[in-house]
């Protein structure tokens, strides 16, 4: 038996589940499920499968379903026990909770409630993949998922062009390809970066190149399974919008906005189509 049946005060207990081999859990984790009075999860399916292959019996405990949009109902019902002194152990699906997954809501206004909130914490891809990447871990940015829409995709990594650490995003294996090609057109194609697949899975994978070679890639063979991208910050020096923008406004008086966005594009070496973009801006005012 890998658990011990423990006394648990009262409080809300976030359980990290494994991201792929079950065997990732915690001891902590599997005495945490067996002695919590309560189990939620956002998953409930899963949780009972991962309790059942270590052998944690539920022992008339019912698995509550609980993720953020599941509303103040099953909020509610979770808060109550913890008014009543009990014990809840929530889990998602795979990983820490909370990380691009639920668990925000229900952890805060348990907080606010006065109720204490700890973990039994265990395994991230976020974490894994940065421990695999080959990239800076001094200072990273979680960014989450990326939009599906490619436009709307662009402007947030834009948005993350001068994060000073390693950016990390979670992607889907059906939009990598065109994620990638947008990292690589809009932070440029040099960037080092890195593609890791499937983490402590049966096909695990760490590509690591350049955005540029990762886009390329993808563009001759598709891949499947659970991805976490990773890119380098930048290493070009620091330009100052307002330096660019006069750069731009001087090359429009001779030139036209594709040439503008060229040459200042050379003179900077930064990406061409976000200073095309500025510059049809510009040339319209
Ligand atoms: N809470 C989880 C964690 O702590 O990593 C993340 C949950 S999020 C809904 C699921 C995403 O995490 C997947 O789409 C993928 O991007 C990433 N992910 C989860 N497991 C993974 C694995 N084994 N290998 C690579 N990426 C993984």
């Amino acid at each position: 038996m890998n658990f011990q049946k423990v006394r648990l005060g009262a409080g809300l207990y976030f359980v990290a589940t494994p991201i792929g081999a079950a065997r990732d859990i915690t001891l902590r984790a599997l005495d945490v499920l067996a002695s919590a009075d309560v189990i939620a999860a956002e998953d409930t399916r899963s949780l009972r499968r991962l309790m059942e292959i270590h052998g944690v019996p539920l022992e008339g405990r019912r698995i509550l379903a609980y993720h953020d949009h599941s509303g103040a109902g099953a909020r509610g019902k979770i808060l109550e026990a913890l008014g009543e002194g009990k014990s809840v152990a929530y889990a998602s699906e795979a990983g820490m909770p909370l990380i691009a997954d639920p668990g925000y809501d229900l952890g805060r206004q348990t907080a606010e409630a006065g109720h204490t909130v700890t973990c039994a914490p265990g395994p991230s891809a976020a974490l894994m993949a940065l421990t695999l990447a080959g990239l800076p871990t001094d200072a990273f940015f979680f960014a989450g998922f990326l939009p599906n829409a490619s436009g709307a995709r662009r402007s947030r990594i834009e948005a993350l062009r001068d994060v000073p650490g390693t950016l990390v995003f979670y992607e889907s294996p059906k939009r990598v390809a065109a994620c990638l090609s947008d990292l690589a057109e809009v932070l440029g194609e040099d960037r080092a970066a890195a593609m890791c697949r499937e983490l402590t899975k049966k096909f695990e994978e760490v590509r690591r190149g350049t955005l540029g070679e990762l886009a390329a890639g993808l563009q001759e063979q598709t891949v499947k399974g659970e991805i976490v991208l990773l890119v380098d910050r930048s290493h070009s020096e620091t330009v100052k919008d307002s330096d660019v923008e006069e750069a731009l406004k001087k090359a429009l008086e001779t030139h036209s906005v594709r040439d503008a966005a060229d040459l200042v594009s050379q003179m900077f070496k930064l990406p061409r189509r976000p200073l095309y973009q500025k510059a049809l801006k510009l040339g319209k005012g």
